[in-house]
């Protein structure tokens, strides 16, 4: 389990995030919903290691991961943009972060293969990324992350770049992957059907504050305050 605790983070004098603490289980999806610029990307950040917060502490498993570096702690981060290495195949790009951790190739390629499968893409190995549709490179992204084992999956608007109708076609698939695979995500977003969609627990962020946190059917029936009231009820 994830336990998140006193987590503070300021950029100068501007406090982005006061003191959450949260829990998150093992095979949880938790969505982070809220506007910009409430904290979203700076928690995730802290998660995956790329920013360290002010205060407070991440324990993974009951380890203090609070200041490891990226690479070495056990989660892995999903960006928006993919970020596949052009040049390299579907097979080598999801088998990059194993070749950095020294597994030997033959196992790589097993690996690499039994991921691509998990998320029904196995026809792609030999690929290049251009040669892929949106969706399917949203896919490679996730079977790169997947392949590492994280006991945390981190997942930053993963869908933003896709257009609406691939965009709810592929929050089934993120969903019944995640089923599948039984890792615990933490999905960013702003939209909130695709929160709805996707969350075992919803998590409504404003202003570096967890407002609602919750079932997501909870949440949006009976909001337990004004601001999650008014934010769950906009668009929908
Ligand atoms: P969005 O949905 O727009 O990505 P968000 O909820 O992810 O928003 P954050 O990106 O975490 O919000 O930003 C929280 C606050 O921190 C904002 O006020 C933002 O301007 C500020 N901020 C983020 N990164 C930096 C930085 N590197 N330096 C200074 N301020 C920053």
């Amino acid at each position: 389990a994830v336990s998140i605790r006193n987590l503070s983070h300021a950029f100068g004098a501007l406090t982005v995030l006061h003191e959450l603490s949260l829990d998150i289980e093992p095979g949880e999806y938790l969505v982070l919903l809220g506007p910009s610029g409430s904290g979203k990307t700076t928690l995730l950040s802290i998660l995956g290691g790329f920013l360290q917060p002010t205060k407070g502490e991440v324990l993974i498993d009951g380890r203090d991961c609070t200041r490891m570096p990226p690479a070495k702690r056990p989660t892995t981060t999903v960006f928006q943009d993919y970020a596949l290495f052009p040049h390299m195949s579907v097979g080598a790009n999801v088998a990059f972060g194993l070749r950095m951790n020294g597994v030997a190739k033959a196992e790589r390629a097993r690996q690499a293969r039994e991921t691509l499968a998990l998320v029904g893409l196995e026809q792609a190995l030999d690929k290049k990324p251009h040669q892929l549709s949106g969706g399917q490179r949203q896919r490679v992204a996730l079977a790169r992350a997947l392949v590492m084992k994280p006991r945390l999956l981190l997942l930053d608007e993963p869908l933003g770049a896709l257009d609406l109708g691939l965009r709810r076609q592929m929050q089934e698939e993120l969903k019944a992957i995640q089923k599948r695979v039984g890792t615990a995500f933490v999905h960013v977003t702003h939209d909130q059907e695709e929160a709805m969609a996707l969350a075992d627990v919803l998590l409504v962020m404003q202003d570096g504050r967890i407002v609602d946190q919750g079932d997501p059917e909870r949440v949006y029936t009976r909001p337990s305050t004004r601001f999650s009231a008014t934010f769950m009820g906009e668009n929908t």
